[in-house]
C-alpha cells in the first residue's frame, strides 16, 4: 500500500521516467507478487508513444468521482407529495412548492454554503474607538432574511389561506428550506415563536407594530426575534437560572440589566425574554413565581444595540453561521407582556413553534441527507458495479429511510394539530395530542437526525468526512437538534409533568387516537405491523398501571425510555394510516412493515430487566463514579 502511493507521487510529479526507476528499485527489493500488483494498480500507466501516460497529461489522473446533485428537493420527495396529495390537494401548493424547490436547487443552497463558509463575527470597537458592538453577517445571510419575508416563510402561518392546514403548508415549505438555509430556519423558528405569543397575548401597543413586522412579507419591514432564556446558571432551569432584573420606569416600561449566556441569531431585530421585576426596594421573586416575560426591541433607529453590551460571540461546534452571543443586559428598555410572574406560562407558546421547528429541521437535515446519498449511490463504483446495487448498502438507506418516514409522519401530525387548534378546530383530544406529541416529537427526531446523518455521511466513505463537500456541517449542525429547545432528558421529564398535571387524560387520549388509526380500513398486508402497535400499546398500559404504584423515583428513570416509546408506537401507527390511504404506494407499506419490526415500547421491556427499581440510581452511579484501585 504505502509503495503504491510512493509510485502514484513519484508517477504524477515526473512522469513514467521515475515510474521506471522506482519500479527498477522494487523489483530489487521487494518480491515479484508485490511488484506486479503494484503495476496492476495502475493500469492507465502505459506510456504513450510521446514517452507520457495519463497521469502526466492528466496532472492528477483521469478519474474524478461524480459528486452528490442536488436536486428539486420537493420533486425528490415522494413522501411528501403523497402527504400533500392526501390532505392538501391543491393546485397552487403544489406548483408553488415546486418552483420553491427550483429556487432552492439554483439560488438558495449556494448561499447556505456561503453562510457557514463566511460565519457572523462581532466588531466590538469602531476606528475611533466607540463601542459599537456591531454582528457583521454574511451577504447570504442577509439574502436569507429577504428570501424568508418574500416566500412567507413566517406569514403564511399567519396568514392562513389553507385554514387547518396552513401550519401543514408552512412547515412543507421550511422543512424543503432549512437543509438549504444556512441555519437560517434558527431564527425563523423564534420569529415565529415569537409572534404567536405575541398574537396569543392579544396584540397591542408596542407589540402592534413588532407582530406586524414579524409575520411581514416585505423584505424592508420584515422582523426577526430572538429568545433569551438561558442564562449562566441555567437553561433547562430557568426558573431557579434567571438573574435578569426588570426595573419599572415612570411611563410603565422596564429596563432590564442581567447576563444572557445563549442568544441565538443575535443580529435580530428584537427579542422575547424573562426577568425578574424588581419592587420599590429592589427585592424579586425567586422561583419560576417571579418570571415574566418581555419584550425588547434590540436596535435604536440608527440600527446600533440598545442598553446591550455583546461580551462575545459563541465558538461552537456547529450553526456557525448564526450568530451565537453573550449578552450583558445593561438597562434594556423593555415591555412587560405578561402578567407578573406568569412568565414561564406565557413563553410556552413560543417553545411549542420552536419546538415544532426544531423538529421540522431534524426531519429535514434526515431527507437531505438521504438525498445526496441515493443519488451518490447511483454514480459511485465499488468491486465492479454501482453502489446502488450493493444489498448491504441499499439496506443501510432502506433503514435510514424508514427513519426519516416516521419521523416526517409524526412532525406533520403535530402541525396538523396547530394548525387546528390555530383555527378554533381542536378538539380536547387534539389538544391533548399537541401538548404530548410536541416534546415526544422534538426530542425524539433530534436523536434521529444525528443517528441518521451520521449513517448518511459514512454512505459516501472517506468523502463525507472531507469539510468542503458540504456533508460534515450537516452532522455538526443536527448535534445541537438535541439540546436547544430542551435536551432530550429535560423534554422527557416535562413529558411526565404534562402527564400528571392532566391526571392521566392525555394518556388516554393518546390512546385513543392511536388505537383509532389502525382500527380500520387498514391494508390486509399490514396485519403484522398493526399487531406489533396493538401488543407495544397493551404493554404501555400495563406498564402504566405498574409504574403508578412504583416508588416516586421510578417514573422519572423511565422517563426518557417512555417519551421514546411514546413516539415509536405513534410512529408506527401513522404509518400503518398512510400507507392504508387510498393514494399510497406499495413502498409506504413496506416502510410502516419495515418500522414496525423494531422494538416500538423500549420502556415495557427495560421495565422488565429491572433497570427502574430504586437500587438503580445507586449502581448507576457506582458504575459511573468508579475510581480506579490499582496503584
Ligand atoms: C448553539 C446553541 C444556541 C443556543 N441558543 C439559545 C438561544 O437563542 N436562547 C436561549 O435561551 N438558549 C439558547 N441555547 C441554550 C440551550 O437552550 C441550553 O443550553 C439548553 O436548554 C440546556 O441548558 P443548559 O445549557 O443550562 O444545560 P443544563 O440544564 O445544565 O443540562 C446539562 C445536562 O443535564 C441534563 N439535565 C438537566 N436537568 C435534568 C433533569 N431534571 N433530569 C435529568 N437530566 C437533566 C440535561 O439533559 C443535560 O444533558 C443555545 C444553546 C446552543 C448550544
Amino acid at each position: 500500500m504505502a509503495s503504491s502511493l510512493f509510485l502514484h507521487r513519484q508517477v504524477t510529479r515526473h512522469g513514467c521516467w521515475v515510474f521506471s526507476g522506482v519500479y527498477r528499485l522494487l523489483s530489487r527489493s521487494t518480491s515479484a507478487n508485490v511488484v506486479k500488483h503494484d503495476l496492476a494498480s495502475f493500469p492507465q500507466d502505459t506510456p504513450t508513444p510521446e514517452g507520457k501516460t495519463e497521469f502526466s497529461r492528466a496532472g492528477i489522473g483521469g478519474f474524478f468521482q461524480q459528486k452528490p446533485v442536488l436536486k428539486n428537493p420537493f420533486l425528490e420527495d415522494a413522501l411528501l407529495q403523497g402527504y400533500l396529495r392526501r390532505h392538501l390537494p391543491s393546485k397552487a401548493v403544489y406548483s408553488e412548492l415546486l418552483v420553491f424547490g427550483e429556487r432552492l436547487v439554483h439560488e438558495v443552497d449556494g448561499w447556505g454554503r456561503e453562510c457557514e463558509t463566511t460565519p457572523p463575527t462581532l466588531v466590538t470597537y469602531d476606528a475611533w474607538g466607540c463601542r459599537v458592538d456591531r454582528i457583521v453577517t454574511s451577504p447570504a445571510w442577509r439574502r436569507m432574511k429577504e428570501l424568508s419575508a418574500q416566500e412567507g416563510l413566517v406569514a403564511i402561518g399567519y396568514e392562513r389561506t389553507y385554514g387547518e392546514w396552513s401550519r401543514v403548508y408552512q412547515m412543507c415549505k421550511l422543512y424543503l428550506f432549512s437543509p438549504s438555509s444556512g441555519l437560517y430556519s434558527c431564527p425563523l423558528a423564534m420569529t415565529d415563536g415569537a409572534a404567536k405569543v405575541i398574537q396569543s397575548l392579544g396584540v397591542s401597543g408596542p407589540t402592534d407594530e413588532a407582530f406586524s413586522r414579524l409575520t411581514s412579507r416585505d423584505p424592508g419591514y420584515f422582523w426577526t426575534s430572538g429568545q433569551w432564556m438561558t442564562e449562566r446558571k441555567g437553561g433547562s432551569d430557568v426558573g431557579s437560572g434567571t438573574e435578569t432584573v426588570a426595573l419599572p420606569q415612570s411611563d410603565g416600561s422596564y429596563r432590564l440589566s442581567g447576563f444572557k449566556w445563549f442568544t441565538s441569531a443575535t443580529d435580530a431585530d428584537m427579542t422575547l425574554t424573562l426577568g425578574r421585576v424588581a419592587d420599590r426596594d429592589g427585592r424579586t421573586t425567586p422561583g419560576s413565581r417571579g418570571l415574566s416575560l418581555f419584550y425588547a426591541p434590540v436596535r435604536n433607529q440608527q440600527g446600533m444595540v440598545q442598553g446591550i453590551e455583546v461580551q462575545r460571540l459563541k465558538d461552537k461546534l456547529g450553526t456557525r453561521q448564526v450568530p451565537t452571543a453573550e449578552l450583558l443586559l445593561d438597562g434594556l428598555p423593555a415591555y412587560r407582556l405578561s402578567d407578573e410572574g406568569r412568565g414561564v406560562a406565557c413563553i410556552a407558546n413560543m417553545l411549542t413553534l420552536t419546538r415544532i421547528h426544531n423538529s421540522v429541521s431534524a426531519v429535514a437535515g434526515m431527507r437531505r441527507i438521504l438525498q445526496l446519498a441515493r443519488d451518490y449511490a447511483r454514480h459511485r463504483s465499488v468491486f465492479g458495479k454501482p453502489l446502488k446495487s450493493h444489498p448491504l448498502h441499499i439496506q443501510t438507506l432502506t433503514r435510514m429511510e424508514v427513519e426519516t418516514r416516521g419521523a416526517f409522519l409524526l412532525v406533520m401530525d403535530i402541525c396538523r394539530l396547530i394548525g387546528r387548534e390555530e383555527t378554533g378546530q381542536a378538539s380536547q383530544l387534539d389538544a391533548h395530542l399537541l401538548r404530548l406529541l410536541t416534546p415526544v416529537a422534538k426530542l425524539y427526531t433530534g436523536k434521529q437526525a444525528i443517528a441518521v446523518i451520521s449513517e448518511g455521511l459514512e454512505s459516501f466513505g472517506g468523502q463525507g468526512y472531507i469539510e468542503d463537500t458540504g456533508l460534515p456541517a450537516m452532522l455538526r449542525d443536527a448535534q445541537v437538534l438535541s439540546i436547544w429547545e430542551g435536551t432530550t432528558n429535560v423534554l422527557s421529564m416535562g413529558v411526565l409533568r404534562c402527564i400528571a398535571r392532566t391526571s392521566g387524560l392525555i394518556l388516554q387520549s393518546y390512546f385513543t387516537h392511536t388505537q383509532s388509526l389502525i382500527a380500520t380500513d387498514i391494508l390486509p398486508s399490514l396485519s403484522g405491523a398493526v399487531r406489533s402497535v396493538d401488543s407495544a400499546l397493551c404493554g404501555l398500559k400495563e406498564f402504566l398501571q405498574d409504574a403508578a404504584v412504583k416508588p416516586p423515583g421510578y417514573l422519572e428513570l423511565a422517563a426518557r425510555d417512555l417519551a421514546y416509546s411514546l413516539a415509536r408506537i405513534y410512529m408506527g401507527a401513522l404509518l400503518i394510516d398512510h400507507a392504508s390511504w387510498k393514494g399510497a404506494s406499495p413502498s409506504d407499506a413496506y416502510a410502516a412493515l419495515r418500522w414496525c419490526e423494531q422494538e416500538l415500547c423500549p420502556v415495557v421491556n427495560n421495565a422488565a430487566r429491572g433497570s427502574y427499581k430504586t437500587e438503580t440510581f445507586t449502581q448507576d452511579a457506582a458504575l459511573v463514579y468508579e475510581e480506579s484501585t490499582r496503584q
